[in-house]
């Protein structure tokens, strides 16, 4: 088979050398249990703390801890069930939010919470005067997603965050990072949001680690009890060689190459547009280009299932997303929401980058595309 070109890189990476390089090491050197009293146990612990900080420093996070979870969907578990609620209290969550926020939200509505769902534009993004609608005096928590993992449309937290805290002075606000950690610059202080979710397996890290940041005197309760490790918050041996791949994954994409990525994924994307524009005919553009992560382009074709699309384009070796806005019981959510007419709402495919990707690919891509374009919309075309 011919090399794979990976086009859905907002549904995982792949690992880098030198992380997977850092986590052997660590798995094979470092194998202590970090609560253990003997000296290596106690240096690794040391050495967990220090990432601890070197992580909120590359986050820009104000006074708070990182609690190290096993990824996204544990730390927006955690946001969303384990933060004070008095009951009767509202709790606000974006409509187009991840499925790891969307559902406890559900959960919290069928526990007799008043959920409401903030609804989003049709770049995915939220609806900042229908958002404010919703907020009182009563709102207890609030969660809405920097980057959509639909679109990469980008919400504009530190406004949010500053109409939530006027109206709602309660409210505790949390923010889904997974998909902008890494592709735009983070700077939890200035956003002021008061608990953060970040997974290293977008960043080119490993699947099964993740963090949440909490802002000092917010109260959040453990999701998991046991041993009592991460000050009581997260109960279970830590895994240190994935803490090490996740502050690798950190240093390289937010810190040492974040520059050079955003660049690098930014021009892939304009190319990979423009030609996708000029030699595909009424396509939908859903990504909003201008206000978006730079690795994310979500667009509609006409006439074609994009499941259907994406298997066509595996003989090739390309491989792309549909994100989940095409699953069946995705359908209610999303596909109303983005706005779209008959014949493109089936038709979603998220093509999504990394700094991997070459530009020299693009021509083949788009080509196959427009091939099989061809053969299955042939008897739809009147
Ligand atoms: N939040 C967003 C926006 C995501 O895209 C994902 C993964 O697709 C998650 C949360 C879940 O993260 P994890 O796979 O680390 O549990």
């Amino acid at each position: 088979m011919t090399k794979a070109i990976y086009l859905d890189n907002a549904a995982t990476t792949r690992i880098n050398d030198n992380v997977l390089r850092a986590m052997t090491e660590a798995m094979q050197r470092d194998y202590f249990n970090p609560s253990a009293l003997y000296t290596p146990s106690v240096e690794i612990s040391t050495e967990i703390r220090r990432i601890r900080s070197e992580i909120c420093a590359a986050l820009h996070a104000p006074e708070g801890e990182l609690y190290f979870t096993s990824g996204g969907t544990e730390s927006n578990n955690t946001a969303l069930f384990c933060t004070r609620k008095p009951k009767g209290g509202r709790i606000i969550v974006g409509m187009g939010e991840h499925d790891s926020v969307y559902a406890p939200a559900n959960e919290l509505k069928a526990q007799g919470y008043d959920v409401c769902f903030a609804p989003i534009n049709r770049d995915g993004t939220v609806d900042v005067g229908e958002f404010e609608k919703l907020l009182n005096e009563n709102v207890s928590l609030i969660s809405i997603m920097h980057a959509s993992n639909e679109t990469g449309g980008v919400n504009d937290i530190a406004a949010l965050v500053r109409l939530a805290k006027r109206r709602s002075p309660n409210c505790i606000f949390h923010s889904d990072g997974v998909q902008a950690t890494g592709k735009i610059s983070v700077n939890l202080r200035t956003i002021g949001v008061d608990l953060y979710s970040i997974s290293a397996h977008k960043i080119h890290g490993p699947k099964g680690i993740g963090a949440l940041f909490i802002k000092k005197g917010v109260s959040v309760k453990p999701l998991l009890f046991g041993g009592g490790q991460e000050k009581g918050m997260r109960s279970g041996t830590e895994s240190y060689p994935s803490i090490v791949g996740l502050c690798e994954a950190v240093k390289l994409n937010i810190e040492d190459k974040f520059a050079d990525n955003y660049s690098k994924i930014a021009k892939y994307r304009e190319i990979f547009l423009k030609k996708l524009t000029s030699e595909i005919s009424e396509i939908q553009i859903i990504t909003p280009i201008e206000n978006s992560v730079p690795n994310v382009l979500t667009v509609a074709f006409k006439d074609v299932r994009g499941e259907v699309l994406l298997h066509s384009l595996e003989k090739y070796g390309i491989y792309v997303g549909i994100g989940s806005a095409c699953s069946s019981h995705h359908e209610s959510r999303f596909k109303g929401l983005l706005g779209l007419d008959d014949r493109h709402r089936d038709g979603i495919v998220r093509f999504s980058f990394c700094e991997e990707n070459d530009i020299s690919e693009i021509d083949y891509v788009v080509d196959c595309i427009k091939r099989e374009l061809d053969v299955l919309t042939k008897f739809k075309r009147v």
